[in-house]
Order: structure tokens, then sequence, then C-alpha cells
């Protein structure tokens, strides 16, 4: 928990007591003072006995939290802390972490190098990638994403071409895959929101190389420069419940998705 001076006349005591939600008035002897960052408040609340003072500046702070921020690399920014995406194994669903356990512990076994760059995400990155991508693209209106509780972010610049640009910039800072490589827009409910998905790049290695299914039988896969196409090592990650998205180059899920 942190602990908030409220800029004022007074002095008020403000204390985050849960995800974004900042309490004034919550304590007499404060430690730590500093200053709340606005942008992941999603909510104020006012502790008992609250006075005239906090009324007040409850306000204040409401309709500076409540300002939208215009869609650029800010958020790309906002989302290293806000709204992350992990590439922790203890990240995933424990049935699905499991099978991952299971399909690395294989290929590690076989001597295959391999590394993991996600597992679960923020359902709040999701978002910011799905419309930057559409929007940058030109494959949406800036009134079209839905409103999501602790992105406040305005899409809008007043200008088609400013919009598309600021949207960009998010496309880039994010690294998001664009056509020819990717042609359909990140998902706003992917398979890492939820945990069951993790994608995974592998080092080229050479010949071929057995690796044991969960039954133990041993494949002898080669290596293949487009993964999607490797279907023996789609084999073995399915024995473990891992199956393979075929347009999507690192990308394994508990469906497929
Ligand atoms: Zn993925």
């Amino acid at each position: 928990m942190s602990r908030y001076r409220i800029p004022g006349p007074l002095g008020i005591y403000g204390e985050i007591i849960k995800d974004g939600t900042l309490c004034l008035g919550a304590t007499a002897t404060p430690g730590p003072v500093g200053t709340p960052k606005l942008d992941r408040i999603n909510n104020i609340v006012h502790a008992t006995g609250s006075s005239h003072q906090i009324e007040h500046w409850s306000k204040q702070l409401k309709e500076t939290v409540d300002t939208p921020i215009k869609s650029g690399k800010y958020w790309v920014t906002w989302a290293e802390t806000n709204a992350t995406q992990s590439t922790a194994l203890n990240d995933l669903e424990v049935g699905f972490k499991s099978n991952v356990d299971s399909f690395l512990k294989a290929l590690t076994n076989a001597g295959i190098k391999f590394t993991v760059s996600t597992t679960k995400r923020s359902p709040l990155r999701a978002y910011l990638f799905h419309w930057s991508w559409k929007i940058a693209l030109g494959k949406c209106k800036t009134s079209e994403p839905s409103k999501v509780a602790g992105v406040n972010i305005d899409w809008d610049h007043g200008d088609d071409q400013k919009s598309k640009l600021a949207a960009q910039e998010m496309v880039d800072g994010f690294g998001l895959a664009v056509p020819p490589k990717s042609t359909v827009a990140p998902a706003l409910t992917s398979n890492h929101i939820l945990g069951k998905a993790i994608d995974i790049t592998f080092e080229k290695w050479v010949g071929t190389i057995k690796i044991k299914k969960k039954d133990n039988v041993e494949v002898a896969v080669e290596y293949k420069s487009d993964v999607n196409a490797n279907k023996l090592l789609h084999e073995v990650g399915a024995s473990y419940g891992l199956i393979k998205h075929v347009h999507d180059a690192p990308h394994w899920s508990f469906n497929g998705r």
C-alpha cells in the first residue's frame, strides 16, 4: 500500500487501499509521503467522517482522473507498469502450466533451446494492442473502441491522419506485427489473458532431434524456419495439451487459438 499527502491547504492524507482505489482521509499518521499516480486511480473513496476539505479535493482529483489522455507513445510507457505481460511460467493457469512444464521438459531433454516471450497478458494490454492496431491500419473509426475501466484513453485527435499516427506510435512501441506478417488484429480475448497460451521461439537446430511425446514415443523432428509448418513438432506439443496456432508463429495454447 502507498500513502500519499494530497496537496491542499491543510494537507489531506490518502492511501491506495486496493487496485486503483485511492482512499482520502485514510490515516492521521501517514508514513512516507508521495504523489499518487493519477493514471493508476480508477476510483476515489472517502474514509469515514469525511470533511469539507476532503470532499473538495476529491472532486478536483476526480476531474483530473476523469480527463482522458490522448492515444500515443504515453500509453506504451503506461502499459509497462499498468498493463503488463509476463514471461513467467508461474503466471499460467495451473492446469495449462503443468502441460507446458512437461512439454518444455521434453524439449530440454532433447537438447532443444528456446525462449518464452509471453505467458500471461493483462486484458488492458490486449485492449490497447487491439485498437491501436485497427486504428493505425485504418480498419476502424476512432469512435469504435468501447470504454474500458482502468484505461482512460481518447483515440480521437480530431483529425483522422493524426489519430492514425498516434495509434501507429503505439503499434511501433508495442512491436505489434502488421501486414504482411500478421493480417489480423491482436485479439481482445486472447488465451494469454486466461494464462492458457504461451509464446515460444525455438533456436535453430541441425538435422533431426528425437523428442519424447507424452506417451514416451520418440518423434524425430527437423528444425523448420517456418514453425507454423512443422507438423511433427505440433504433434509432440499436442500430446502434452499444447495446440499450435498455425498462423501465429510463436503461439501455442490449450485450444490452438
Ligand atoms: Zn501468443
